[in-house]
């Protein structure tokens, strides 16, 4: 196990959080179910509690809760970031592994007198002034289960929704971190009364009609670089505006589009490009494991886990995907034999 968060520093969160009066919370713009539920969770168990102000929300403009999240109880406690104090006395960030990723809130943080920082990615510099940070934990969901034990606050069914969504949605539901601990803390969530098979059918099996139609273009061009990655292969393929469109789609549904390219048995890395309404592209990059992609990903200006990272470039894709196979290029394992079938034999295995 790696490093985790010291008691002291638990300590040092649970003080300053009792004493506080206002407590502004803030998760990483475009939130996912990890961030916006931890997020949502903490808000529950501090709201619980009563005696003070809480304001929470994440530095998107427009301000809009994706809709795949939008069956999460709690989302009347969420402002928008225009009603933020300017100058929080005390700010607790979720999921964020930079202060960049807070987005329009990021000022507020670096202004915050006291700042708690409760993030999972191994690439967090540490940003508060309380971290609370461990690259161990499967979820930041999982940090904020702890904070809220910690608080002594019972879990409730608002607080478990929460959680549990946060431990869905970054452990692939129960696929990757997988561990002991994680189910221990599912059991103790799904104890509390929440219908795993209905947080299955909102957060995985769900989309739009027109998803389909994105997915058949996004996958119909998706292009297969065998000796790319070290030689253990790379797959890509891009989601546009226009593919979205035709459907009315919001740029959210983008966000499941990695999960079908990274099956392919023939490449180690997979990699969506996908493009915002304002022309940005956010690339999602996904490894089996030999290929460090948050490594690449911190190279080009963001962040992650080594196998599941990502960044937001302005640059053409060609020029994104040059520099981008060049900081592939360089596995943490052996070098396979050049002529074996890029990691066919390992396929599927983490
Ligand atoms: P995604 O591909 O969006 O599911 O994100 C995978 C991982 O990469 C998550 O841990 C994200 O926090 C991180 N990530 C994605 N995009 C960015 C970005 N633009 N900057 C920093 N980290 C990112
Ligand atoms: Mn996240
Ligand atoms: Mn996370």
């Amino acid at each position: 196990m790696t490093r985790g968060v010291r008691d002291e520093d638990w300590d040092r969160a649970v003080g300053a959080l009792d004493q506080a009066g206002e407590i502004c919370l803030a998760c990483h713009v475009r939130p996912d179910g990890d961030a916006l539920g931890s997020m949502l969770a903490v808000a529950h168990a501090l709201t619980a509690r009563g005696g003070r102000r809480v304001i929470a929300s994440f530095g998107d403009q427009p301000f809009k809760v994706p809709r795949i999240l939008r069956f999460l109880p709690g989302l009347d406690l969420l402002s928008p970031p225009q009603a933020y104090p300017e100058r929080p006395r005390l700010m607790i960030t979720f999921d964020a592994s930079s202060v960049d990723r807070l987005g329009l809130l990021a000022g507020h943080a670096t202004r915050a007198a006291e700042l708690i920082v409760l993030d999972h990615h191994a690439s967090n510099p540490g940003f508060g002034t309380i971290d609370l940070i461990d690259p161990a934990a499967a979820a930041t969901a999982v940090l904020a289960g702890q904070l809220i034990d910690a608080m002594g606050v019972p879990l409730t069914a608002a607080i478990a929704a929460g959680l549990y969504t946060g431990l869905v949605t970054d452990t692939g539901s129960f696929r990757f971190s997988s561990t002991p601990q994680v189910h221990r803390m599912a059991a103790r969530l799904i104890e509390t009364g929440l219908d795993p098979a209905f947080f299955a059918r909102e957060l995985l099996d769900r989309a739009p009609f027109g998803y389909l139609h994105l997915l058949s273009a996004a996958l119909g061009r998706a292009v297969l670089e065998p000796g790319q990655a070290g030689g253990y292969g790379l797959v890509w393929t891009t989601v546009t505006r226009e593919d979205r469109a035709a459907g009315r789609l919001p740029y959210e549904v983008t966000e499941d589009v990695i999960d079908e390219v990274r099956r392919t048995d023939e490449a180690e890395v997979a990699v969506v490009f996908k493009e915002s309404d304002d022309g940005l592209w956010h690339v999602s990059a996904r490894s089996k494991g030999r290929v460090d992609v948050a490594r690449a990903a911190v190279a080009l200006g963001g962040g992650g886990h080594s196998q599941a990272a990502g960044f937001t470039t302005d640059e053409p894709v060609p020029d994104a995907l040059a520099r981008l196979r060049v900081l592939l290029a360089v596995p943490d394992g052996p070098r396979p034999v050049p002529s074996a079938p890029a990691g066919a034999a390992e396929a599927g295995g983490r």
